[in-house]
């Protein structure tokens, strides 16, 4: 059996890698208070028992997790929920209301995936996914408080990426779990300059204002760290959240130039989008050659491509 891999850091916070397509594309976090734990995103089937087995490194008996936490529904964060819930026999499911139902009854959160991937794609990277009980589900709309031990969890809307998407600020270590809304920032594109971040813009739910008040929500708690999903900690400085608001706007532009050409426009845009950002990768000063670069970048430019153009086309017919 695999280790899992586990990031320790300040305040019982840990990350553990979900070998989600590769190691470093995906993490979950547990917080840890008074000897009992709540996890932030579990990630898929499969890294549920990863995040069960760092449980049991952690010395955390299964029975003291209270709480799995799910900023949003997108599989690669949620689909494990129902075998987690499994293997934690007492946790709750803190989840959006809009997010809810998806997650008792996963089956439209299914093959709304399987007609995006295909479903070989989404048996081999998300495995089983199991309904949760509703009787275990706790809804967490906006301005909702999770007392963890008296540790106050608060949840934000934070619309953009997806519209049920909630973020959870940890005041005790002045740290906010931001799912996908402060975009992702794989580790291997660090450098002297810090981290390079990027907006994840996935079918079908992206809204581009929305997205630019919620990154704009989160700097307003002056926050010193965030946890992404992808990938983990990340210091919380303006400058990222500058480089994202430029970003959307350039993918903004990008995706309305395409969506009215004859072309394959998802060809077309994924190809403008990479070219885009190998050149600020490459400017942030990352040594990888743009192969490297680009099988980094691959799944979430193809994706950012498609949510992009759902978004260009039905904002175009909105204003027509
Ligand atoms: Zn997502």
């Amino acid at each position: 059996m695999t280790r899992p891999i586990l990031h320790s850091y300040s305040h019982g916070i840990v990350g553990v890698d979900c070998r989600f397509v590769r190691p470093g594309m995906a993490c979950a976090h547990v917080i840890v208070q008074e000897g009992r734990a709540a996890v932030v995103d579990v990630g898929t089937a499969y890294s549920a028992e990863d995040v069960a087995r760092a449980l049991h490194q952690l010395q955390i008996p299964l029975e003291q997790v209270d709480y799995l936490i799910l900023t949003h529904v997108h599989l690669d964060h949620a689909s494990g929920a129902g075998r987690f819930l499994e293997l934690a026999p007492l946790a709750q499911l803190v989840v959006h209301p809009s997010g809810a139902r998806h997650m008792i009854n996963p089956g439209r959160l299914v093959e709304a995936t399987e007609a995006i991937y295909g479903p070989a794609y989404v048996k081999r990277h998300y495995g089983a996914i199991l309904p949760v009980e509703a009787s275990r589900v706790r809804e967490a709309p906006e301005g909702f408080v999770l007392d963890f031990k008296g540790r106050p969890l608060r949840f934000l809307e934070t619309p953009g990426h997806a519209r049920h998407h909630v973020c959870v600020v940890d005041e005790a270590s002045r740290s906010i779990f931001t799912g996908d809304t402060f975009g992702v920032s794989f580790r291997e594109l660090d450098t002297v300059e810090g981290p390079f971040v990027f907006p994840t813009t996935s079918p079908t739910q992206f809204d581009l204002e929305a997205a630019h008040a919620s990154i704009d929500r989160l700097m307003g708690f002056n926050p010193e760290r965030f946890y992404l999903m992808h990938y983990s900690q990340i210091e919380a400085r303006p400058q990222l959240a500058a480089q994202l608001h430029e970003f959307l706007d350039h993918f903004a532009v990008m995706a309305r130039r395409l969506a009215g050409s004859k072309e394959d426009q998802e060809a077309l845009l994924y190809e403008a989008l990479m070219r885009f950002l190998l050149d600020r990768v490459h400017q942030h000063g990352v040594r990888l050659d743009d192969d490297g670069i680009r099988a980094l970048l691959d799944s979430d430019v193809r994706l950012n491509a498609q949510g992009l153009l759902i978004w260009a086309l039905s904002s175009a017919s909105a204003s027509a």
